[in-house]
């Protein structure tokens, strides 16, 4: 057992995945249940995947919360040695490779974070966030406002020069000329849908 301040490692651990659209705040309720933790002195480490190389090393929320990241490549880039709190940004980003390591430090003893984006731009599952959520002790779904109706926002659509992006463009292309807002289900477009 690894004792790291006041909470003992040892047992399993357990699995808190945050998810939702684009726009739905989830780095900003990451960084406000990450913030519980600070007022126990349990210690902890975010990462986020180097695709998202927005901000730099830093988690920033809309609010402007933010917390410092580790900025990894890889799946197995991601340790949990010497922390209690191992939290991961934007896990869409990382390859079916998370699933084991998420279960890895579980099964260590580690109190995990997991945000990201639940569905794809074309409304379908998004990589290994499923799975997480299948595994998951807890999820919090959350929703954005539909930057076109102000209705519920649930869906995240992609936008390219201008135009909703069609079915068979790329899965992720961060830094593109596209960008991404939520909508609700009635207004989220997607040509070419088969
Ligand atoms: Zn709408």
């Amino acid at each position: 057992m690894l004792r790291t301040q006041g909470r003992m490692l040892g047992g399993v651990g357990r699995l808190h995945v945050i998810a939702g659209c684009m726009s739905s705040g989830k780095t900003g309720e990451l960084i406000r249940l990450l913030s519980r933790h600070a007022v126990t002195g349990d210690t902890m480490v975010l990462y986020k995947h180097s695709v998202d190389s927005r901000d730099g090393d830093k988690a920033r929320s809309r609010l402007g919360t933010e917390m410092e990241a580790c900025v990894v490549g890889r799946p197995e880039d991601i340790v949990g040695d010497g922390f209690v709190v191992v939290a991961i940004e934007e896990a869409q980003f990382f390859g079916e490779g998370l699933t084991a390591v998420v279960q890895d430090l579980l099964s260590s003893g580690h109190l995990v974070y997991v945000t990201g984006l639940n569905q794809d731009f074309r409304g379908e599952p998004f990589g290994v966030m499923p799975t997480l959520m299948s595994l998951a002790d807890e999820i919090s779904l959350l929703t954005a406002i539909c930057q076109k109706c102000h209705g519920v926002g649930t869906r995240t659509q992609r936008i390219i020069d201008g135009q909703p992006a069609p079915w068979d463009s790329p899965l992720i292309l961060v830094g593109g000329a596209d960008y991404y807002e939520a909508r609700c289900p009635d207004c989220h477009e997607v040509p070419g849908r088969p």
